[in-house]
């Protein structure tokens, strides 16, 4: 009468859920720019619901675009100074 050994396989499970989610952000950072151009509600979105990273990240991106198009004429195409400046902003807010 061997009762089976209750194995408590104590996996590493913070470590294994980090991975997932830097896999999960990766995925949802690599379309966000587009889904944001495309004027997707990201409120709906489950990972950025629960990944502060993603949020601050989006949060960074909205700024800069609301700050971009009210910078930009109407109807025009950014010019390269302007994404310079864009790409200044990001670099610089993350030192
Ligand atoms: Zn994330």
């Amino acid at each position: 009468m061997t009762a089976p050994e209750k194995q408590n396989p104590s996996q590493p499970r913070e470590f294994a859920s980090a991975q997932a989610v830097d896999l999960d952000c990766a995925a949802f950072q690599q379309g966000m720019a587009a889904r944001m151009a495309a004027g997707d509600d990201f409120d709906q979105d489950p990972h950025l619901r629960q990944c502060p990273r993603c949020q601050a990240l989006l949060a960074e991106l909205e700024t800069i675009a609301q700050a971009a198009r009210m910078l930009l004429p109407t109807e025009e195409e950014p010019d390269d100074m302007l994404w310079q400046k864009i790409e200044k902003a990001i670099a610089s807010d993350r030192t």
